[in-house]
């Protein structure tokens, strides 16, 4: 993020959308957190910053008259918090593209600060209209984008604002650079072995990073409900248990790549098996090859979590995406906890260990071990598209 910011004003993209309680107070600020290095970096250079963020789904959730609810979603409820972080006033438009951003933006001094309202006011930010795009990208002097959580797609205000701005006037943002490094580190430069663990609740959502990791994992462990229909391909009786039928062939498929490329593969040996999907169920541990009519697994029994416990201990690089077991009813969430817990030990030990997604990165904040780990990733689906191998949008329009 080496860019001439003295005296310039700098278009800064960031991830600002952070939860709100029905008062539109900040529940959680970790995002406007993760962006301050980038900010203060720019100031402290003699820089102007112009910040840009979506919140929400304005889109999506109108009011039911059709109309934006700007109310709710507004980044005017920011604006305090913001300040109070940055030890300065913040100025704020009520408008993203138009005269009165165009006026705020250029009475901007070096050393202050401007929020511009929710991108996704504009219904030209999700569909990437360059006439938007335009726009913002004439409010500044430079871009810079530290949303890594949006990168994966190509709205005006991440990917197509970045090519009205030539290469040496615009870059990544610190955050940005950190995530990129990170699993860079994972894909690129892994010491061996590399442990990969994935869990949560579909195969046909991680089908592409299952088919990349078992090539370049030495170990893969799967976990959560995807792990049924695994179990479900070679044979097993999987009971009411979470499998996706279709995907019997992919999983098969899975399996026979890695005894080609002596992946290892390890598979939940017993589970919590409950009559319901509810945080009352009546539980018992089973083999999860023998789970009765009736009874679903919900989480990873006590011999599995001892088996993956292992594997990670001995493990150089850990990559963990996905919960182990429906983790948000306390009776099923044990198994990510014990996770979570080998995963601190073996970075502790000397491991390198990259944890994302939003549901991971949730448990792994339930048991306070998330500072316990290497690198904790703000990117959901941005970060599993950029482990699959995929171009993200934001990322290619940087290097145009
Ligand atoms: P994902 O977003 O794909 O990482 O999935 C996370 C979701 O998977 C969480 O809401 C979990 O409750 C769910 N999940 C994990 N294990 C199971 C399971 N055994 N059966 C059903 N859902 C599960």
């Amino acid at each position: 993020m080496d860019l001439p910011f003295h005296g310039k004003k700098v278009l800064l993209r960031v991830d600002f959308n952070v939860p709100l309680d029905e008062k539109y107070h900040i529940t959680d600020d970790t995002r406007m957190q993760a962006a301050l290095p980038t900010i203060k970096k720019i100031l402290d250079q003699g820089g102007a910053v112009i910040l840009l963020s979506h919140l929400g789904r304005p889109q999506k959730k109108r009011l039911p008259d059709g109309r934006l609810d700007t109310e709710r979603f507004t980044l005017r409820h920011l604006v305090p918090r913001l300040s109070e972080l940055l030890q300065r006033p913040v100025v704020f438009s009520e408008e993203t593209v138009g005269p009165k951003a165009k006026e705020k933006a250029a009475s901007l001094l070096p050393g202050e600060v401007l929020l511009l309202e929710n991108t996704r006011f504009n219904p030209g930010e999700t569909s990437g209209d360059p006439d938007f795009a335009r726009q913002l990208a004439e409010l500044a002097d430079l871009y810079v984008n530290d949303a890594f959580g949006t990168a994966h797609r190509r709205h005006a205000s991440t990917a197509v604002v970045a090519e009205y701005f030539p290469k040496g006037k615009k870059s990544f943002g610190l955050l940005m650079e950190r995530e990129l490094a990170n699993a860079r580190k994972v894909l690129e430069q892994a010491e061996h072995p590399m442990t990969a663990i994935i869990g949560g609740a579909k195969v046909s959502d991680k089908l592409l990073l299952l088919e990349r990791l078992v090539h370049f994992a030495d170990r893969l462990i799967i976990g959560g409900g995807m792990a049924y229909t695994f179990i479900r391909a070679q044979g097993g009786h999987t009971g009411q248990s979470l499998v996706e039928e279709d995907r019997l062939d992919v999983a098969r498929k899975v399996l026979s790549t890695a005894k080609e490329r002596h992946t290892e593969i390890h598979l939940p040996a017993d589970s919590i098996i409950a009559n319901r999907f509810a945080p009352d169920a009546e539980t018992r541990v089973c083999s999860s090859y023998e789970i009765p009519d009736g009874w679903m697994g919900l989480d990873i029994g006590p011999q599995a979590r001892q088996q993956f416990a292992e594997t990670i201990s001995t493990s150089k690089t850990i990559l963990w995406n996905g919960p182990m077991g429906v983790f948000e009813m306390p009776a099923f969430a044990e198994g990510t906890k014990e996770i979570a817990k080998a995963v601190a030990a073996a970075t502790k030990n000397g491991a390198f260990s990259l944890v994302g997604g939003g549901d991971s990165v949730a448990a792994l904040k339930q048991t306070g071990l998330d500072k316990a780990v290497s690198f904790v990733s703000t990117g959901g689906g941005a970060l599993l598209e950029f482990l699959e191998g995929k171009k993200l949008p934001a990322i290619e329009s940087m290097e145009k």
